[in-house]
Order: structure tokens, then C-alpha cells, then sequence
């Protein structure tokens, strides 16, 4: 039988048998607008409530510091263009890094175009944003900070903690400052704590943990001032206006649920099929490179530039033999332009072009990896034979 293989874990993860009968009853008999003052109403309501407090607890917030959006990148638009259109009288200046996914990347992009000044900052080779460079890029017109949690491609984790402190001390002397941290990536892989890492915004994405695309929440610490940006309607206290996708949250919130009971078990499972991995590559195949400091990632990801090979040439291949990887992150593949992440690391063209992400699940196995470690060696060595700057190096 042809064996299938997900590898794609960080792109999107299938939903949790648990997760999915949670949702159920809210698709047809309990289908209130919870809106509604009727038992109806009252009935979707309570179901809200509930996942609220599950998010929340996940990441040890208070519930009614939880704003349901349509995942991830509504988190972060709603984060930080709620939060600089609220307080604009401040300044006009963000700080953000080189290696934020694109839902971060692209809104300051966009505000850099509407007048707002923006400070990408480097992350050198090892994939990780440095504290004295944050310290070293406030001014005096800066309002918002907003720095990833855990990159989505390479996995490395960021110093939040630090910059959490860092900005609760300017906050002490007066200074109007805040700070976003896109933990999509995170959540449910290490422990995220909203009041450890001190920040005032955080997102966060269902599908990622196990539940449907279409949902995710913004963390917003108590007092933040936000500038509503979906406008038509009550819901979410004045900060998201819509209908909620009852189903979505209530299912959101059990995967939340999941994720902190499995959380310490899943991560060490993984960070060790991960690990093995990673070895037995080292050993079998040559001329590569990991991309991302290995002793500061995510359990789940491991991310490898293979010279002489194009990652898309690579990817095509292991899908053929029922492999599913990515090359840098979903949203920029399908473009042969190399991932900006992996440039970020100051890696050359070819190092660029020949990374590969696998990012593992709960649902991998032991023989999952056996099967990638027999298949990934043989299909580098094909395409390498097929490369014209190989075959030269190899009969220098
Ligand atoms: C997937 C992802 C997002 C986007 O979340 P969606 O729910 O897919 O919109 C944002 N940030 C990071 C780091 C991600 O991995």
C-alpha cells in the first residue's frame, strides 16, 4: 500500500477526534446566535463562555482578556492596527523583526506605505532576535513592539520574556509603548504565559492545535485600548464585531483543553523523533545545513538547506513518494523566490533555495521517520546526480 506521510504540521494540522465531536452539537441542534436572548441564544452563549475560559487557561489569561477572530491573521491585523489607530497621538514607529510570518510582515509593510516608520530587525545566523537590538531600536515616537513567539519556519523561539520586561520597565518611566507577540507557532508546543512574557497583545490560530481553519483568538491585556477593526456590530465587547462561529470556538476551545493536557508529553515525544531525525540525516546525507539555533526551537520543526538541490525540486520529489514538507512558509511557496526567513539567516542563494521545513505532529510516528530517513537520502542523491554544479564539484 502507498504510505502517506504528513510532514506539514506547522502549515495546518487535522482536527482531534475530541475537538471535532465538541464541535458537532453547536452545527445543528444547539445552533442559537448567541446574540439571542432566548434559551437559543443563551444555549451558543454558554458554549462561547466555556471555550473562553479554555483559551484563556491555555495560556494563563483571564477570560474576558480573550477576542475570538478568524484565526491567526485577524489576530495579528486587529493587533497591530487596532493598537497604533488607538493610539496614534503617541507615535508612529513599530518595531519588528526580519522573520515575522507574513500576517505581521505584510500589515507593516502596508503602514510603512501609510506614513508609520518601521524597524525590521535582524535575527544574525541563528534565527533569534537579540534583546540589546530592541533596547537599541526604541525612540522616542515608538508605540509598538511586536516579535513572534516562535518562527513558523525554522522554529527558533524568541527572547519574549526579555522583551516583555524590557517593555514593562519603559511603561514604569512613563513611556506610552506596547507589545505584540504572534504566538501562533507556539502555542500548544512549549508553555506560553501570557503574564510571564508580560506582553499586552498575543495571537494565537486553532488550526495549528488540532482544530478547524477559520478560527483563532488576540489575547488583549486588561486596559489596552484597541481601534475596532471589523465594524457592524456588538460582539466580542465592542472588539470584533460578527456573529461568532459558535461551532469554531467551542471546538477552538477543547483543542486549547488538549493542548495543555498533552502539552510536557507531546513536546517530549516529538522534540525526540525530531532529534532522531535530525542525527541520522546528519549521518546519512552531506553538504547540508540546519537552519535555526538547535537548542532553541520548537520540539516539532526542523528545518535543513540541502546544497545542489532546489527545495521545490525536493518537495515534488517526496511527494511522489507520499512526503508532505514545505518549503518556507505556505503562503510564500508557490513562488520561486526564496524564503526571506532563511535569507535572514544570511544564508546564500543556494542554501536559500535548497531549504526544506518538516514539521511533525502528534499523529507522526516512529515509523513515520524511519520511512523519511529511507526515502530523503535516495531522493537527494538523484537530484543531486541531475545537477550540473554537483557533478562538477564532485569530479573536482
Ligand atoms: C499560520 C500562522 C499565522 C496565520 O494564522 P491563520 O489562522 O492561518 O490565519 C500567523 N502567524 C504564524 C506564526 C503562523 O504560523
Amino acid at each position: 500500500m502507498f504510505r502517506r506521510v504528513y510532514l506539514d504540521n506547522s502549515a495546518t494540522t487535522p482536527v482531534d477526534k475530541e475537538v471535532f465531536e465538541a464541535m458537532l452539537p453547536f452545527l445543528t441542534e444547539k445552533f442559537g446566535n448567541a446574540s439571542s436572548i432566548h434559551f437559543f441564544g443563551q444555549e451558543a452563549r454558554a458554549a462561547i463562555d466555556k471555550a473562553r475560559h479554555q483559551v484563556a487557561e491555555l495560556i494563563n489569561a483571564r477570560p474576558n482578556e480573550i477576542v475570538f477572530t478568524s484565526g491567526g491573521t485577524e489576530a495579528n491585523n486587529l493587533a497591530i492596527r487596532g493598537l497604533i489607530e488607538a493610539n496614534e497621538k503617541y507615535g508612529k514607529h513599530i518595531i519588528t523583526s526580519e522573520i515575522e510570518h507574513s500576517a505581521v510582515r505584510e500589515v507593516c509593510l502596508d503602514l510603512e506605505k501609510r506614513g508609520w516608520e518601521v524597524t525590521f530587525l535582524p535575527v544574525y545566523d541563528d534565527g533569534i532576535v537579540k534583546i540589546e537590538d530592541v533596547k537599541n531600536a526604541v525612540r522616542e515616537d515608538t508605540i509598538l513592539i511586536s516579535i513572534m513567539t516562535a518562527n513558523n519556519e525554522i522554529g527558533t523561539i524568541q527572547p519574549v520574556e526579555e522583551i516583555g520586561r524590557f517593555v514593562r520597565e519603559l511603561k514604569e518611566n512613563g513611556k506610552k509603548i506596547w507589545f505584540h507577540t504572534d504566538a501562533v507557532q507556539a502555542v500548544g508546543k512549549i508553555p506560553v504565559d501570557a503574564e510571564e512574557i508580560g506582553c499586552d497583545l498575543l495571537s494565537i490560530s486553532a488550526h495549528k492545535i488540532y482544530a478547524p481553519k477559520g478560527v483563532g483568538a488576540l489575547y488583549v491585556r486588561r486596559g489596552v485600548r484597541l481601534h475596532k477593526q471589523n465594524i457592524g456590530g456588538h460582539q466580542e465587547r465592542e472588539r470584533r464585531g460578527g456573529t461568532e462561529n459558535v461551532p469554531y470556538i467551542a471546538a477552538f476551545g477543547k483543542a486549547c483543553e488538549l493542548a495543555k493536557e498533552n502539552l510536557a508529553g507531546d513536546a517530549a515525544r516529538l522534540a525526540e523523533l525530531r532529534n532522531k531525525f535530525e542525527n541520522e540525516v546528519g549521518e546519512k546525507i552531506s553538504d547540508l545545513v540546519f537552519n535555526g539555533k538547535r537548542e532553541r526551537r520548537l520540539p516539532n520543526i526542523s528545518n535543513i538547506s540541502f546544497r545542489f538541490i532546489e527545495g521545490e525540486g525536493l518537495l515534488i520529489n517526496l511527494d511522489m513518494q507520499g512526503i508532505a514538507v514545505s518549503t518556507g512558509s505556505a503562503c510564500s511557496s508557490g513562488s520561486l523566490e526564496p524564503s526571506p526567513v532563511i535569507r535572514s539567516l544570511g544564508r546564500d542563494d543556494e542554501l536559500a533555495r535548497g531549504a526544506i521545513r518538516f514539521s511533525l505532529g502528534k499523529e507522526n510516528t516512529a515509523e513515520d521517520v524511519e520511512y523519511l530517513l529511507e526515502i530523503l537520502p535516495k531522493a537527494i542523491e538523484n537530484l543531486r546526480k541531475l545537477s550540473p554544479t554537483y557533478s562538477k564539484q564532485a569530479t573536482k
